[in-house]
C-alpha cells in the first residue's frame, strides 16, 4: 500500500484528493456527543492540505435509505472538522450534484471540504456492481487522486471504498495505516496471556469472530447483548433479553471447542435485569435488580453485567498480556446500566499489556465514562472492520489500497 507520505512526495498542489473518511458520529439531534473519528482522521486531511492539495473528503453517517434524509446530515461534522483543523471547511450539500461540483471547483490549494452524506445515494450502497460503479465514476469526476483512511467502513464493499481507488491513483492515509499496523500485531505476536472481552448489541456481527479468536486467544470475556445467546445455549430462562436463538448451536459448538483447545470461556455470573429499557434520553433512574446469570426472571432483560461478574472479569484482565474488547458489557449510555463497561475499562488500564479498544460505541463509552484515551494502548475506529480483520477476512477497503 502507497502511503500519503509517498503520495505527497510524487507532487500533490493543486491537486484534488478524495479522501474517504468514517465520520460517522454518534449524534443526539445535530449535537456530536463523541468526536473521537473526526480527530482520528484530522491529521490525514491536515496534512495534505499543509502539502497544498486541494482536499475533497467524504463519508456515511448512519443508516439513510439511498435518499437525503436531514436527520443524517454531515453538516454538523463539517463545523466540528473546521474547529479541530483550525480552518474553514466548505460544506457541498450534495455528494456528485451541483453543489459538490461547485464547492470542489471553488477549493484553492491547501482548502478542504465536506461532501453530504454518500448514503444519500442509492448507489453507495448498492449490491449491484454496475450501479456501484456508476457512482463511483460520478465521485472519480470530482477529484485527480484518492486516499482512504476511512478504517470503520474497510469492511463495506461500497462504492467510495471499493470501487472508487481502482478508478483513481491510491494511497492508504495514516489513520488506516496505524489501525492495521495494531491489528497486524494482534494476529502474529500477541504477548500472552492473550484475553479478549467480547460484548454490545450486533450479536451475529460478532460471533462469528470468536471461531477464529478460538485459536487464538487464551481467554474469552463474554458481556453485553450477546451474553444471553450464551446462557440460553446452556440451558438458562433469559427472560425478554437480547437472544439470537438461531445462533444456538454455533454458540454450542463455540463452548466446546473453546473447552477442547483449553481456551477459557467466561460468561457472566450475575446481571443487572429489568421489565423496561432505560430512559436514555432524560436519563430517569432505572428500576432493576441485579440476579445470578441462570435466574433471569422471564419476564424481565439483563441490561448490564452484575457485581459479581465485574470482580471476576476484572480479576481475568489483570495479569493480561494482551487485551482486545470489543462491546459494551451493558447499556452504558445509562449512568445504571455504566459500570460493568467501567469495569471493563478500568481492568484494561490496570492490566499490564497492550490494549485495544474496537467497536464504534465502545470506543466512545470510554471517552463518555470518562477515562484517558491515551492510558489505552490503542482506540480504534472501527468495529466491524477491526473484527472482519481479527476473523481473517479479506476486507474490500483494504484490498482495493494495495497496488
Ligand atoms: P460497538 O459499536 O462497540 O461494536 P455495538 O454497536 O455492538 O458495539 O453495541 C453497542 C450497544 O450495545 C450500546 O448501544 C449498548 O447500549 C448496547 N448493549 C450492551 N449491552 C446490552 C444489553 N444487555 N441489552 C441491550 N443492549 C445492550
Ligand atoms: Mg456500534
Amino acid at each position: 500500500m502507497k502511503t500519503i507520505d509517498e503520495l505527497i512526495q510524487d507532487g500533490i498542489e493543486g491537486k484534488r484528493v478524495f479522501v474517504r473518511a468514517d465520520l460517522n458520529v454518534p449524534l443526539d439531534g445535530i449535537t456530536i456527543t463523541d468526536d473521537g473519528r473526526i480527530r482520528a482522521v484530522a491529521p490525514t486531511i491536515a496534512k495534505l492540505a499543509e502539502a497544498g492539495a486541494k482536499v475533497v473528503v467524504a463519508s456515511h453517517l448512519g443508516r439513510p435509505k439511498g435518499e437525503p434524509d436531514p436527520k443524517f446530515s454531515l453538516a454538523p461534522v463539517a463545523a466540528r472538522l473546521g474547529e479541530i483543523l483550525g480552518k474553514n471547511v466548505s460544506f457541498a450539500t450534495d455528494t456528485v450534484g451541483d453543489s459538490a461540483k461547485a464547492t470542489v471547483a471553488a477549493l484553492a490549494n491547501g482548502e478542504v471540504a465536506l461532501l453530504e452524506n454518500l448514503r444519500f445515494n442509492a448507489g453507495e450502497t448498492s449490491k449491484d456492481d454496475a450501479e456501484r460503479k456508476a457512482f463511483a465514476e460520478q465521485l472519480a469526476a470530482l477529484a485527480d487522486l484518492y486516499v482512504g483512511d476511512g478504517f470503520g467502513a474497510v469492511h463495506r464493499k461500497h462504492a467510495s471504498v471499493y470501487d472508487l481507488p481502482a478508478l483513481l491513483p491510491h494511497a492508504a492515509g495514516d489513520l488506516i495505516a496505524t489501525e492495521v499496523g495494531v491489528l497486524k500485531k494482534l494476529t502474529e505476536d500477541v504477548k500472552r496471556p492473550y484475553v479478549v472481552v467480547l460484548g454490545g448489541a450486533k450479536v451475529s456481527d460478532k460471533l462469528a469472530v470468536i471461531d477464529n479468536l478460538l485459536e487464538k486467544a487464551d481467554r474469552i470475556l463474554v458481556g453485553g447483548g450477546m451474553a444471553y445467546t450464551f446462557l440460553k445455549a446452556q440451558g438458562h430462562e433469559v427472560g425478554i433479553s437480547l437472544l439470537q436463538e438461531d445462533q444456538i448451536p454455533t454458540v454450542l459448538e463455540y463452548l466446546d471447542r473453546a473447552q477442547k483447545r483449553g481456551v477459557e470461556f467466561v460468561l457472566p455470573l450475575d446481571v443487572l435485569v429489568s421489565a423496561d429499557f432505560p430512559d436514555l434520553k432524560g436519563k430517569t433512574p432505572a428500576t432493576f435488580e441485579t440476579v445470578d446469570a441462570d435466574k433471569i426472571p422471564a419476564d424481565k432483560e439483563g441490561l448490564d453485567i452484575g457485581p459479581k461478574t465485574r470482580e471476576l472479569y476484572a480479576s481475568k484482565l489483570a495479569d493480561a498480556g494482551t487485551v482486545f474488547w470489543n462491546g459494551p458489557m451493558g447499556v452504558f449510555e445509562h449512568p445504571d446500566y455504566a459500570n460493568g463497561t467501567k469495569a471493563v475499562a478500568q481492568g484494561l488500564l490496570d492490566s499490564p499489556g497492550f490494549t485495544v479498544v474496537g467497536g464504534g460505541d465502545s470506543a466512545a463509552a470510554v471517552r463518555i465514562l470518562g477515562f484517558d484515551e491515551n492510558a489505552f494502548g490503542h482506540i480504534s475506529t472501527g468495529g466491524g472492520a477491526s473484527l472482519e480483520y481479527l476473523e481473517g477476512k479479506t476486507l474490500p477497503g483494504l484490498a482495493a489500497l494495495e497496488d
